[in-house]
């Protein structure tokens, strides 16, 4: 069997690695635009924050991982079009245009950061930073550079914004909603880390629109919002991802945000054509709406489904949380599963609770904020989000499982889990208990 897979990052390795496990036989390729392989994404924030000391070292997978497993790459090489009929891939590698056959056909060409909303986005001084060449630049640009400034309040935008201001730069963020990471957190949990922001210096645009971006100069970018405008050194584009998917052939269905469609097995509507990571939409759980989910555990995980999905449909994919974990001004903050103002726009009764715990035994012990958002009747535990100055980020992982295997407040009272005094409480963060710490506020809608 020959498995091509189109895009090496985050799904389509997945999907090769796990192919190999399920198919020692089978040959893999992945075709692959950049020049290098295995990028992290936020590899300049790992860079900004002195956790690597070079761009290159934010890699997740080498070519040797890959030569071991005998899985074969093309690197700088781009789709062009596909012939799913006689399922083949053309593809262009530097100046010469090639055609390759394949059995199984796996597309995981992902998305870049580009807003078809906001004039002059694609503009070279409007910094994008997902590829390792653009980070390069985005990197000297922001060097040369005083002013800063973000659009977006989401995960990208924030992590930015802090990494800036401890640089001394001028930051100004602008973010169209009411609050930053909204799609995460409900507003009452993201009050301490606005308030940490503005103190911090940050320029904090809410309720603000971007239309356009103007370049005069190599030197000042003016960004149009509004009636207003501000005129910067640079800006950052930190707005939602899109895929863009211009090989596809007339055989493979779209949504119409230009995702591909693909049923729990994540097949396409082409035959031996799968689709994965950032091309396609996912929904909270099986039967749910599907939804944009761009994250990197829904990339790993839908090339791994995908993978044991090639020869029969035998795994359905569970879903997308939308689980996240930050560190940012001083607070971790991490979510999963629905918060409470996404609530409204479902079908299901729901009820909060909002619990500030402390994280261990000691005198000094810092406290998280949590809460849990949940069905009014069965209490089923539908999302969670926390705020702390401690490091909870790896808790929220037994909250997305608690979820995926569908716990309810009172089962999760019951969850095991370890004391020692220097790490935790009486009980667990996770275990909610209505008399740990200080019930802040419960509500129902
Ligand atoms: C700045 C930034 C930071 C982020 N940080 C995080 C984070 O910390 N945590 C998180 O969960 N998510 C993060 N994300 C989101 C994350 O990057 C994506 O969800 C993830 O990369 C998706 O993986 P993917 O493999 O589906 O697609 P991509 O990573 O987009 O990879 C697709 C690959 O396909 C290749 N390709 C595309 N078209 C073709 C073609 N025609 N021919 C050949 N190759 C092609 C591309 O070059 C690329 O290598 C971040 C996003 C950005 C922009």
């Amino acid at each position: 069997m020959k498995v091509v897979i189109i895009g090496a990052s985050f799904a389509g390795i997945a999907a090769a690695l796990e192919v190999r496990k399920k198919h020692p036989q089978a040959t893999i390729i992945l075709l692959e635009k950049q020049t290098t392989l295995g990028y992290i994404p936020n590899g300049l924030h790992l860079y900004w924050d002195n956790k690597i000391k070079d761009l290159n070292e934010a890699r997740f997978v080498t070519t040797a991982q890959l030569d071991n497993e005998q899985i074969h790459y093309h690197l700088g090489v781009t789709v062009k079009k596909l012939n799913t009929k006689q399922k083949l891939v053309h593809y262009q590698a530097a100046e010469n245009e090639d055609i390759m056959s394949y059995d199984k056909l796996i597309i995981a060409a992902g998305s870049r950061q580009l807003s078809e909303k906001i004039t002059g986005s694609h503009h070279e001084s409007v910094l994008k930073y997902k590829r390792y060449h653009e980070a390069q630049a985005a990197l000297e640009k922001v060097a040369d550079s005083q002013h800063i400034t973000i659009i977006g309040g989401g995960q990208v935008g924030i992590e930015a914004a802090d990494l800036l201001r401890r640089q001394e730069k001028q930051v100004t963020l602008i973010e169209s909603m009411d609050y930053v990471l909204f799609k995460y957190l409900d507003q009452e949990l993201i009050l301490p880390l606005e308030e940490a922001m503005l103190k911090a210096g940050v320029t904090l645009k809410l309720r603000q629109t971007v239309s356009s971006i103007e370049t005069e100069s190599e030197q000042s970018v003016t960004v149009h919002l509004g009636n207003e405008s501000v005129i910067t050194d640079a800006v950052i584009l930190g707005v939602n991802v899109r895929p863009h998917l211009t090989f596809l052939d007339e055989q493979i269905k779209l949504h119409m945000d230009q995702t591909i469609k693909v049923d729990q097995y994540l097949r396409t509507s082409a035959e031996d054509v799968f689709a994965v990571g950032d091309c396609i939409q996912l929904m909270f759980e099986p039967g749910e709406e599907r939804e944009y989910v761009p994250l990197i555990n829904n990339a790993v995980r839908t090339g791994i489904v995908a993978a044991a999905n090639l020869l029969k449909p035998s795994i359905a994919f569970k879903g997308s949380l939308r689980t996240i974990g930050t560190h940012v001004f001083g607070h971790y903050i991490a979510s999963t599963g629905m918060t409470e103002a996404e609530s409204l726009f479902t079908n299901r009764a729901v009820k909060t609770v909002l619990q500030k715990i402390k994280v261990n035994s000691l005198p000094n012990a810092e406290t998280v904020t949590i809460k849990w958002v949940y069905e009014a009747e069965s209490k089923l535990l539908l999302g969670a989000q926390m705020i702390s100055k401690a490091n909870i980020l790896e808790k929220i992982n037994t909250l997305a499982l608690a979820i995926q295997t569908k716990q309810t407040l009172e089962e999760l009272k019951q969850k095991d889990y370890f004391f020692q005094p220097a790490y935790s409480q009486m009980l667990s963060t996770t275990n909610p208990v209505s008399w740990m710490g200080e019930r802040v506020e419960e509500d129902e809608n």
